[in-house]
């Protein structure tokens, strides 16, 4: 396979793409869409072919649901320690595979490859953490009942749905699934056609270690299909979607229609609001390595920068120079800090908002533009600064790309007024060294998640969801999120 010169794949990740084509993997083995059609997945970094997946239809889809559930009550009724044990080995198999893993996913979503590594070792601690806790879950909790025995037992619902994004594929994956398969239910993932080669390789890697058939799943296609048929399906116990608002409520439609419990992770809008006793230049490099961190495709970013009109002049000018010096290049390049983003259509979509920005009154402070990468053909965009007012939609709407949008406030009430003024409400910060003011501004965001001098930090144990156009459903990452994938059944006995 050939990428460019300057790029090195591993042997394996060679071996992996050079395969005619990657077919779904059901039942422990690979599932073929039956048609023969298949769709290209592309390098966003050099625009180049890098496999065929197949593109299955709903029949074949609510096969791998059947599927699913056969394998659900033996999976089920394994001893915890059992299900840990295998799942444990899954994890370290992953961990042992991080680089062919990374490097896949560089190349299928345009990540910087030591980013894509991180987000598999995420993968791998997601994992780990969801089966210690599920080690620590008492089936049967006793009901204090005057004159009766009684008490509610816990136990997993079955076959359960995912649908992914493809700004962290293999990431989301772990955040999703791994509660999921801890407390005993099966799972069929649906990735998004963009970015499903890391999915494919653990399933497979998944059979490998020992995971039992039909425990993990994966089937690839087009959303308005294979998604569709996911989310439409009446057999999955459980539906977890992960992306934009739009397909959201699509398939909270669907679920609802079912009665199938949903959760919905979808976009954001997010703000960071930086009072003027901060560190200015290491608040600026902070925000600035948020925005341009995966070329902003990132859901919680903070892409409405609220500035301290006393030191926004100084602000702005490090901002400037700091998005100038940003290394755009393929991610497979050490040098490169910033990738393309994921696909022509995500380009156009980024510069339509800067255009459409532009024309409505903001001023555009440095970037705004399509990027050049020597030797490479990809999906670059320069990162960008707008300012001027809240009103803008470049303001307002989600654009997911490397664009912050700065403007100015002179007081706290009115700081906090501008970050609630949306839609959504996933995740804000707060960047100031008034513990007092940092913890009020924190608690009075509407959104699921606030930072206090930080953005995007993530840790197992924290809940992560949002609010608003931003989500329903409960999030992911904590105990909560492991008791979601039980069902609970009361049992009551008169005595005497
Ligand atoms: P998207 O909604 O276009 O696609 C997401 C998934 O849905 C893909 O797998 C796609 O194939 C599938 N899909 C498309 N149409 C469908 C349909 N009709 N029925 C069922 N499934 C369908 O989103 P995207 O462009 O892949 O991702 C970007 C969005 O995801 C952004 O809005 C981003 O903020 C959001 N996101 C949210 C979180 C979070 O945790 N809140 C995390 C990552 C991304």
């Amino acid at each position: 396979m050939s990428i460019a010169s300057n790029v090195q794949l591993l042997p394996e990740v060679e071996a992996f793409l050079n395969r005619n084509s990657l077919a779904s993997y059901v039942g422990g083995k690979a599932f073929p869409a039956a048609s023969g059609a298949t769709i290209a997945t592309i390098d966003p970094g050099s625009g180049n072919k890098l496999a065929e997946i197949h593109d299955l239809d709903a029949s074949e889809v609510d096969r791998a649901v059947d599927i699913a559930n056969d394998a659900f009550p033996a999976w089920a009724a394994l001893p915890v320690d059992q299900r840990s044990k295998i799942l444990l080995q899954l994890a370290d198999a992953v961990e042992k595979h991080k680089a062919i893993i990374g490097q896949i996913e560089a190349l299928d979503a345009g990540k910087i490859e030591a980013q894509a590594q991180g987000d598999v070792q995420n993968f791998v601690d997601t994992l780990r953490y969801f089966v210690g806790l599920s080690q620590q879950v008492n089936p049967r909790t006793k009901l204090d009942v005057p004159g009766h025995d009684a008490w509610t037992y816990k136990q997993p619902w079955g076959a359960c749905a995912f649908i992914f994004p493809w700004n962290f594929p293999f990431l989301l994956i772990g955040w999703g699934i791994s509660p999921a398969l801890a407390a005993g239910n099966t799972v069929v993932i649906k990735p998004a056609e963009d970015t499903s080669l890391s999915a494919i390789y653990l399933a497979e890697l998944a059979t490998q270690v020992g995971v039992p058939d039909g425990v993990i799943n994966v089937v690839t296609g087009r959303g308005a299909t294979a998604g569709a048929a996911l989310s439409n399906n009446k057999k999955i116990k459980r539906m977890s979607f992960t992306g934009s608002p739009e397909v959201g409520q699509m398939v909270g439609e669907s679920c609802g229609r079912n009665l199938v419990p949903v959760k919905l992770e979808l976009g954001g809008k997010g703000a960071a609001v930086v009072f003027d006793d901060v560190d200015v230049k290491a608040t600026a490099e902070a925000l600035v390595g948020a925005i341009t961190f995966h070329a902003g495709q990132v859901c919680c970013d903070a892409t409405r920068w609220l500035i301290h009109e006393n030191i926004y002049d100084e602000f702005e000018g490090y901002c400037v120079d700091l998005m100038k010096d940003i290394r755009i290049g393929h991610p497979l390049d050490p040098n490169s800090q910033m990738g393309p983003v994921v696909n022509p259509k995500q380009r156009e979509r980024v510069l339509g908002y800067l255009e459409k920005g532009q024309a409505q009154g903001a001023k555009c402070l440095v970037g705004g533009g399509a990027a050049t990468v020597d030797g490479f053909q990809g999906n670059y965009i320069q990162p960008a600064l707008l300012s001027g007012s809240l009103d803008n939609t470049a303001a307002r709407e989600e654009i997911f790309g490397p664009v912050a949008y700065l403007t100015k406030f002179s007081g706290e009430a009115e700081a906090i007024g501008m970050v609630n003024d949306t839609e959504y409400g996933l995740a804000n910060s707060v960047w100031t060294k008034d513990k007092d003011r940092a913890n009020r501004v924190a608690e009075s965001m509407t959104a699921g998640n606030s930072w206090i001098n930080a953005h995007n930090v993530f840790a197992q144990g924290v809940p992560y969801g949002g609010v608003n156009k931003s989500g329903m459903g409960g999030g992911v990452l904590s105990v909560e999120t492991l008791m979601d994938y039980y069902r609970s059944t009361s049992v009551v006995r008169p005595l005497g």
